[in-house]
């Protein structure tokens, strides 16, 4: 495991006192979010795509059409910028310019390498649908040959890379602790709702042990 991965490129500059460098708590955060936002550039246009990870170990997976631009770009080796973002909540303070919020995010700099291997490529999927909801890989149907080949799995190493987290209360200007103007913090978080059975679902099929009692992380 790469324990510290901070370089001069993934050091938090503005409030550095919020960043973090350290794997468990960069993991952590990777493992939470559902999905990711991958930032390349292709002919000097950026894209920022939203897509499913999954981390094992060391690497990051994305999964993919084999069509797919991203998936295409990252293969051929661009310079890639991942990133995950957390919400825990709305910082309201005394004065409109000290509002802010709490979150846990991480970014991860590096290039990615398609994996050709088939048992890593399995197990990646694997992992992938397992971030998604745990034990759902064992309910469900595996990918068949033709699946597999049009789909794309990419790896990331996680080398270089950065969390910033702000947690508590606001900080107002201390002459301000004194006006009469509510300030705090409202938590917000992901809470799933009550799961909607397929229409075309075959009578008596009870539902799926993967969502019982779902929660991130
Ligand atoms: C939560 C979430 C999870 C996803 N997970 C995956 C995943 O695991 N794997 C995967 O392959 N795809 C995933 N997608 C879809 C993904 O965002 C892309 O749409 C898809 O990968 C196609 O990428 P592309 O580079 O081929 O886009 P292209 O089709 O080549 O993009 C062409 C243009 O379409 C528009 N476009 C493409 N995607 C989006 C988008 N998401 N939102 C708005 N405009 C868009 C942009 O203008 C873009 O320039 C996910 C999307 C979301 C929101």
């Amino acid at each position: 495991m790469h324990d510290n991965t901070l370089t001069d490129r993934t050091r938090v500059v503005r409030l550095p006192k919020r960043g973090v460098y350290d794997r468990p708590v960069i993991d952590a955060i990777l493992d939470e979010a559902l999905y990711c936002h991958v930032g390349f550039a292709v002919d000097g246009q950026p894209y920022v795509i939203p897509t499913i990870h999954c981390r094992v170990g060391d690497l990051l997976y994305l999964h993919g059409s084999t069509a797919s631009r991203m998936l295409r770009a990252l293969s051929a080796g661009v310079p890639v910028c991942v990133t995950v973002s957390l919400m825990d909540g709305l910082v309201l303070a005394r004065a409109a310019m000290h509002h802010s919020m709490n979150y846990r995010s991480v970014m991860v700099l590096g290039q990615a390498r398609s994996v050709t291997d088939p048992a890593e490529r399995c197990r990646a999927l694997e992992a992938i649908v397992e971030h998604v909801a745990r034990g759902r890989w064992r309910e469900v149907r595996e990918p068949n040959e033709q699946e597999l080949r049009a789909t794309a799995v990419l790896s990331l190493p996680i080398e270089e890379a950065s969390a910033k987290v702000r947690t508590g209360p606001p900080i107002d200007d201390e002459e301000d602790y004194d006006l009469d103007i509510w300030a705090g913090v409202l938590p917000l978080r992901l809470i799933p709702g009550a799961p909607i059975s397929d229409p075309r679902l075959r009578p008596g099929i009870a539902l799926a042990a993967s969502l019982e009692g779902y929660s991130r992380p």
